[in-house]
């Protein structure tokens, strides 16, 4: 069992506090009858026809499987498969179940918000990343560069790959600022130290 203090680590995730306070014992034992085999539960597979029972519920690992139909998951997938529910459909019915109010948590916001933040940091590095390739192709217009020769890259996989040359990180800090992203911003994720080590040939 995971400890409350794991919890309150990741209380942003809902599907793993209502996890936490119910047992997969119970929630299909009041579907089924389990039988007590050694350290697992078994009984007659809900998902398949079977005359003996393949279904097997792990209470260590709070989850199940079956082996006769391959069906297997935690209490989430066991609801969503039973009753044909959408995982927010499943995730309300066992939250109401946990005495967790789903309304407390504004968890899809959190989610949003997370996904947006990474997407957005994606999309710097893409800059940063088109900057030095830019940068690089300028370079090699009037210049040539021994050791890209050496390693035998064409312009072709200069743009492929988009290998990049780092010079003067004035210009980039000017180059993503123009792009409406703050210098605050790169400090905060460490962007430039990144990238001056990563990017340089
Ligand atoms: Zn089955």
């Amino acid at each position: 069992m995971k400890s409350k203090a794991n919890n309150m680590k990741e209380k942003i995730d809902l599907a793993k506090l209502v996890k936490d306070r119910l047992n997969i014992i119970d929630i299909i034992g009041r579907e089924q009858k389990l039988i007590k085999v050694g350290s697992n539960y078994k009984s007659l597979c809900p998902f398949h026809n079977e005359k003996t029972p393949s279904f097997t519920v792990n209470m260590q690992k709070q989850n199940y499987v079956c082996y006769g139909c391959g069906k297997s998951g935690d209490i989430f997938s066991y609801i969503m498969e039973k009753y044909k529910f959408s995982f927010r459909e499943a995730l309300e019915k066992l939250a109401a179940e946990a005495n967790i109010n789903i309304k407390d948590h504004n968890f899809s916001d959190n989610a949003n918000k997370s996904r947006k933040e990474s997407a957005h940091y994606h999309t710097v590095m893409k800059y940063i990343a088109s900057y030095y390739n830019e940068n690089l192709k300028r370079y090699l217009i009037d210049n040539s560069m021994p050791f890209l020769e050496k390693k035998n890259i064409s312009l072709e996989k200069v743009e492929k790959y988009q290998l990049g040359l780092s010079n003067n990180s004035n210009d980039l800090e000017a180059f993503l600022n123009s792009k409406s992203v703050s210098t605050e911003y790169l400090i905060e994720k460490n962007i430039f130290k990144v990238n001056s080590f990563k990017k340089k040939i």
